[in-house]
């Protein structure tokens, strides 16, 4: 993943015709810690080179999500080049808050 530096993207969307999506990606090497989280930010996973989790903030509850980006019950998870996330499917935290809603291009939409 090629990604411009996360300041400018976060400048850009300063910018008055421009308003900063709810979501915004950054990359890390590391599982974060729950207090790594960031609202407004999907922390995704990377390993030499290759995807393996989504961590987000649950917008509801503020718990936890982490969403695999491999294996056999993955999600897809594509960045556009201002760091905006889509995510499919849908996320629903059936067992804990409920929350359910998607992602796209790092607009949140409840379900
Ligand atoms: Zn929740």
């Amino acid at each position: 993943m090629r990604l411009l530096p996360l300041f400018l993207i976060e400048l850009v969307f300063r910018l008055p015709f421009l308003s900063r999506p709810a979501f915004l990606v950054d990359v890390v090497s590391e599982c974060p810690a729950r207090e790594e989280l960031r609202a407004g930010m999907v922390l995704v996973e990377m390993r030499d080179g290759y995807l393996k989790w989504a961590h987000l903030e649950c917008p509801k509850c503020g718990d936890h999500i982490q969403l695999p980006l491999a294996g056999k019950d993955q999600w897809t998870i594509k960045v556009d080049f201002l760091r905006r996330p889509t995510l499919a499917p849908s996320i629903w935290e059936r067992t804990t808050c409920g929350a359910h809603f998607f992602l796209t291009r790092g607009r949140l939409d409840w379900c």
